[in-house]
Parts: structure tokens; sequence; C-alpha cells
């Protein structure tokens, strides 16, 4: 497989289930931002339809330069919906996204990358062609292995995520970083990039946020760079 990452951020409120604030969007997102365009690289911005509704001018912009795609819109867990339930959170978030993108959204991540199958279909009837809701780092690997790949039965690309999101401010996280093989699917957080020391959120969620993540994004960005890897959206894997 030829050098590929995939740079992803699911765009939702700070930390849930713990907080319910929104400083990522307001002081993470920008600096964030500013580091993918210095470097001219290509990413999805998974977005709720939470922070779309309250952010409407900020999708905007980003959908500009990046692949939006859908988180959800209240990041509540798909495990634990019904089936109505969760027809209301993919068709509501997804008339939110597509509006304001201005185009179609194709590429969906459930919130806690838990989404059960009785609900892959809900997908491909409302248009979506990559599901980012996979983790290879999970525990239930072998399921991980056996489902990613193409789901011809829902017409979906099913592309899991290579490393939790913590790894980029984890101790000898760069190192773990540097062997994942490739296709590479990192993701991060707009809070991560917001100082969160003294929030009232699990040690995982405060370590190396805020300056010290966005240095480290900025590290990872030109180590790939420099070891020739191309970076793309999720989208691109439909072409890979
Ligand atoms: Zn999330």
């Amino acid at each position: 497989m030829r050098k590929i990452i995939a740079l992803t951020i699911d765009v939702e409120p700070d930390c849930p289930p713990y907080l319910h604030t929104y400083r990522g969007i307001e002081e993470g997102l920008p600096g964030l931002l500013s580091v993918l365009g210095k470097y001219d690289v290509e990413a999805t911005l998974f977005v709720t339809g939470d922070v779309a509704s309250r952010y409407p001018r900020q999708v905007e912009g980003m959908a500009q330069h990046y692949e939006i795609g859908c988180h959800g819109y209240s990041h509540a867990r798909f495990d634990r919906m019904t089936s109505d339930e969760a027809v209301h959170e993919i068709e509501k978030s997804t008339e939110v996204l597509c509006r304001l993108a201005g185009r179609k959204i194709i590429s969906f991540r459930a919130p806690n990358l838990i989404f059960p199958e009785r609900f892959l279909k809900l997908l491909g009837d409302n248009g979506y062609l990559v599901d980012s809701s996979l983790a290879k780092y999970k525990l239930q690997h072998l399921y991980q292995i056996y489902a990613a790949g193409w789901d011809f039965n829902n017409r979906l690309l099913r592309v899991p995520v290579s490393a939790t999101s913590s790894v980029l401010r984890l101790p000898l996280g760069n190192k773990i970083i540097a062997h994942l093989s490739s296709p590479v699917v990192l993701f991060f957080h707009p809070w991560e990039f917001v100082d969160m020391q003294s929030e009232p959120v699990r040690w995982d969620c405060r370590i190396n946020t805020g300056s010290i993540a966005l240095e480290r994004l900025e590290s990872v960005i030109k180590s790939f760079k420099a070891s020739g890897y191309r970076f793309c959206t999720m989208a691109d894997f439909l072409n890979l």
C-alpha cells in the first residue's frame, strides 16, 4: 500500500460526556486549522449537527478547504438508541451539515467509535459512502479487522482509525504514531488543543492538552511529509 495518511478531527463539545462547553470550537479550532493551513494538508472534519447549528459560519468556512463529515447530532452513543432515535440523529445532522457545506456529506464517524451493525443501512440510505467508526486499537480487534473494507450489503467503505486520539499527547506517543502501518488514520478533537489541565475530566483527556498538543501535531505532520506520505481525506479512500 502506498504511504497514505488521513488526519481527521471530530468537531464536538469539550470532552463529552464530562463537559458541556465549547472551548474547543472557540479556542482550539483556530490554532488547529492554522497548522493544517500552514502545511497545506488535506483533512476531514467530522462535525456534530449540534456544533454545526451553534457555529454555522465556522462550518461554512471549514467546508471551503476541507472535507466535512458527520459525527452524529448530539454526540449521544448509537448503541444506546432505538431505531427511531438513530434515524432522527442521522437525518437531522445530515440535513444541517449538507446545507452549511453546500454539498453532499459522504463520510461518517459515530461518537465513541461505536456504531451497531443494525444501523449501517441508515448510512447508505442517507447518502454516506465511507464509515470510519471502526478502530484498529480496540479490544474487539477481530471484529474491527473483519468489518474493515467494503461492506457490499450497505454500499459502504469502512475505514478504521489507527490509534486513539490521546496518542498525540501521551509519553512515547510520537514513537507509536511513527510505527503505525499505512494507511494511517489519526483522529483528534478541537478541545485537545485547549489547556484542559484544570478541568474535571479523566487524566488522559487532560495530559499535554493545549499548546503542547499543537506542537506535537505540527511535528507529526512534518515527519509524515518528510517520509513521503500523501495526506488525504476520508472521501479519497473511495479512489485509492
Ligand atoms: Zn466524538
